[in-house]
């Protein structure tokens, strides 16, 4: 396993990566940062949690530092890292100033949904390294706040969420401003035909690194369904968390207005939480989520679409109290659980009219999820009979790419088969015989999609060590990081990302 030192990167970053407790290099650190160093186009098939921010963010602030500005005496953008959303961009924005602590290096981070102001101040300043979600980089290009004439890196960051969420129009517009002479790397967390197409277009013979983590987060994570009316969830979950050990957990709703109201209704019950999704302000965001990484709040509610951005250690539950239409969000909203080598509890409610959703999940994850009774609301007529096909179910309509077929295939593939939100096969491909298992994708698979890694701890909360308390592993094969110690981190981060940059 070869260290930083070997990975040649320059002592101010060793010393960098040493403050923040890493060890060793991660497997995508490890076969990133070289191709990095040589100034070489690279496609990344990586997920957040496996260390990926710093295998692009070393390499470019080595890069920056080693070579002198295009402008003296002045900084200008020389690196553009493009992120869908806010957390995320937030997030990198950390790194960048842990990584680059002991470098003359200035960055700045800019998204939606907050005034520009400030922004536009440190902008004006004079920035080395842009991070940005494209709808606030276009608005204040347009402005002229945003030069990107001098950029050297461009990083596309969560390329298929950036697709998914309907930035790809976006996307183009900024390469088109960008000059033609850079380096550029494309980072996803899966490679559909969509991701290949878009790599194709702006990346020059890259060398391609990709991990597939194991499936560890699933297999670790109990997870239950319980059968119960609509109106009788919020009862369940009350009794649940008074009744079941409940550290501390996140609960899924599907909707904004739910996650408000749900939260009033738990209050009533003498349970305090706070909501978090795309509706509340930034600052009420950061927060919330900060009270819950502080503990001062046991339950957090949020929106599907915020489980990607939560990265907190020590969530013990996970309630998905409306099933998720989106089969992949279950593997990621459970994801919140079960970090840094720990279990975790994921328990979903599935009422009368979420019984198809239901069926969507247990095919993706391969297993039949246990349904737990023991519960005064238990109604087991809504557990969908098993031989029944698979038809819709996921609300957004379109079928998903098609194409692939079976569902198996190498994964993270090359050439862009294999899995991915975009590979699943749809209707009724993947399988036969109607019943679990077999054809969809395996436990791995979907836990490659769906594992997240330890983050950091907040100041408050005991160091905790991975693997159950050894001394913690380097870098274990599963392509998560695995670190020395936890710092803790000024946060920043928060969570949900309904609302475009
Ligand atoms: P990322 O995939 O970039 O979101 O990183 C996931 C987490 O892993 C972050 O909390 C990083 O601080 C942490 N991390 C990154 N590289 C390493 C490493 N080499 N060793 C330990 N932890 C790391």
């Amino acid at each position: 396993m070869p260290t930083f030192a070997e990975l040649d990167l320059i002592e101010p970053l060793q010393r960098a990566v040493e403050a923040q407790g890493y060890e060793t290099p991660t497997p995508i650190q490890i076969q990133a940062i070289p191709p990095l160093l040589e100034g070489r186009d690279v496609l990344g098939c990586a997920q957040t949690g496996t260390g990926k921010t710093a295998a692009f963010t070393l390499p470019v602030l080595q890069h920056i530092t080693a070579r002198p500005g295009p402008l003296k005496g002045r900084r200008v953008i020389r690196a553009l890292v493009l992120t869908p959303t806010r957390e995320l961009a937030a997030q990198i924005g950390d790194n960048v100033k842990a990584y680059g602590q002991f470098l003359h290096i200035d960055h700045t981070v800019i998204f939606g949904g907050v005034k520009q102001g400030s922004q536009v101040r440190l902008l004006q300043r004079g920035i080395d390294v842009l991070i940005a979600t494209p709808g606030r980089l276009l608005d204040l290009i347009n402005q002229g706040y945003v030069d990107l004439r001098h950029v050297e890196f461009f990083v596309l960051d969560e390329a298929d969420r950036m697709l998914d969420m309907g930035f790809i129009h976006d996307v183009r517009r900024v390469l088109k401003l960008l000059p033609d002479k850079r380096q550029n790397l494309l980072f996803s967390a899966t490679m559909p035909e969509s991701i290949v197409t878009l790599a194709g277009s702006f990346l020059t013979r890259p060398v391609r690194v990709e991990v597939t983590p194991q499936a560890t987060t699933v297999e670790k994570i109990e997870q239950s369904i319980m059968f119960c009316q609509r109106t009788d969830k919020r009862h369940l979950l009350a009794f649940l968390i008074k009744n079941r050990d409940v550290d501390s957990a996140i609960v899924f709703t599907r909707t904004k207005h739910g996650a408000n109201r749900l939260v009033k209704q738990l209050a009533q019950d003498g349970i305090v939480g706070a909501a978090i999704h795309g509706n509340k302000s930034q600052t009420a965001r950061t927060r919330a989520l900060q009270a819950f990484k502080d503990g001062q709040i046991r339950i957090l509610v949020a929106t599907d679409i915020a489980s990607r951005g939560i990265d907190v250690d020590g969530v013990s539950h996970v309630f998905n109290y409306d099933l998720p239409n989106e089969p992949e969000s279950y593997v990621h909203r459970i994801g919140r659980t079960a970090r840094a080598g720990k279990g975790g509890v994921a328990i979903g409610f599935c009422d009368e009219s979420e019984g198809d959703y239901l069926r969507d999940i247990e095919r993706l994850i391969g297993v039949e999820i246990p349904v737990d009774e023991d519960h005064t609301w238990h109604n087991g007529s809504f557990k969908p009979p098993p031989g029944r096909p698979l038809g819709r179910s996921s609300s957004r309509g379109n079928p998903r790419g098609g194409g692939g077929g079976g569902g198996g295939g190498g994964r993270r593939p090359g050439g862009g088969g294999g899995r991915g939100r975009g590979d699943r096969p749809s209707g009724g491909g993947g399988r036969s015989g109607g019943s679990r298992p077999a054809g969809g994708r395996s436990a791995e698979e979907v836990a490659a999609g769906g594992a997240r890694p330890p983050r950091k701890r907040p100041a408050s909360a005991e160091p905790r060590r991975e693997g159950g308390g050894s001394t913690p592993a380097s870098p274990g094969g599963d392509g998560k990081p695995r670190r020395r110690r936890r710092s803790s981190t000024g946060g920043g981060g928060s969570s949900d990302s309904e609302k475009k940059g």
